[in-house]
């Protein structure tokens, strides 16, 4: 009896020392004596909900990798505002000196045809600058950028975001109306774009929103479809510029009204992230 108790003491004492070795070496679901079993660390507030396997007892919980928030796109110049050339004036000073420059304009073919030469109008200090293709018969009729059919959608869209009309600077590539709205030629481009760029050195906007394929192939001498370029920002002279729909393409098929939007919305956030927020924001 005594003997059989000390064998059973012998073996309790073995198998007490097997458990704990194995406890200790992490092989089994026992940990050893009075040491707490690990905790699975809490989630952080931010992690998604993504499934966390369950690691085998006594193994090394792999936590899912955080996924980042998703960050707004980096738009090159968005911070800057520096005056393009500060041997010239700038805002007003500067844009008259640029209507100055341009005079009784006669470079091109289309002079003799216009009635009134559409320069721009505006604020001349905006933050915002959208630059269309060409003065249509409405525009050539008054002298100003967008005041026909597709202007007041224009203005329609300056509105939902937010501004009016004279706080933002509205200007074409062209300053006078080619015959029955025919597409600006190469020629007629080259005698007007410099002045359009001038306007652009006195204003320098933080931002341009190029409306349509002209305005962008004259800014970025970029040919690709404006369907690809569209939404994308891009950069003319250090100044971030958004390519997007021409209004009177928008009257055309208003089923791209949405992208075009789309394209002012970004517009206005990019605006925000550098503190530049419109006098009557929409609603969010
Ligand atoms: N279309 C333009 O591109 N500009 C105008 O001023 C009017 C219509």
């Amino acid at each position: 009896m005594e003997d059989e108790r000390e064998e059973l003491g012998a073996l309790v004492r073995q198998l007490r020392t097997h458990l704990e070795m194995r406890g200790r070496s992490g092989l089994l679901g026992v940990v050893a004596a009075g040491k707490p079993a690990p905790k699975r660390p809490a989630a952080a507030p931010s992690t998604p909900a993504a499934p966390v396997a369950a690691a085998p007892v006594g193994q090394p919980i792999v936590q899912p990798p955080v996924q980042p928030a998703a960050q707004p796109p980096v738009i090159d110049g968005l911070a800057a505002r520096e005056p393009a050339d500060p041997a010239r004036p700038a805002g007003a000073a500067g844009l008259a000196l640029v209507r100055e420059e341009l005079g009784d304009c006669q470079r091109c073919k289309l002079a003799p045809l216009r009635t009134k030469l559409v320069f721009g109008v505006g604020n001349p200090n905006a933050d915002l600058l959208f630059v269309g293709e060409a003065p249509g018969a409405d525009e050539d009729a008054q002298g100003e950028p967008f005041v026909g059919k597709a202007g007041q959608l224009l203005t329609k869209m300056i509105e939902a975001m937010g501004y009016r009309r004279e706080d933002v600077y509205i200007c074409n590539v062209l300053k006078c109306r080619p015959p029955g709205n025919r597409n600006p030629e190469p020629d007629e481009v080259a005698s007007c774009e410099p002045f359009l760029k001038k306007q652009l050195a006195a204003i320098r906007p933080r931002m341009i929103v190029a409306l349509g394929k002209f305005a962008v192939q004259c800014l970025l001498r970029d040919e690709s479809p404006i369907s690809r370029l569209r939404g994308n920002f891009r950069t003319y002279e250090g100044i971030p510029l958004m390519p997007t729909f021409h209004p009177a393409y928008l009257l055309r098929d208003p089923s791209k009204k949405k992208l075009a939007w789309q394209d002012l919305k970004d517009v206005n956030a990019a605006l925000a992230r550098v503190g530049v927020t419109p006098p009557n924001p929409p609603a969010a």
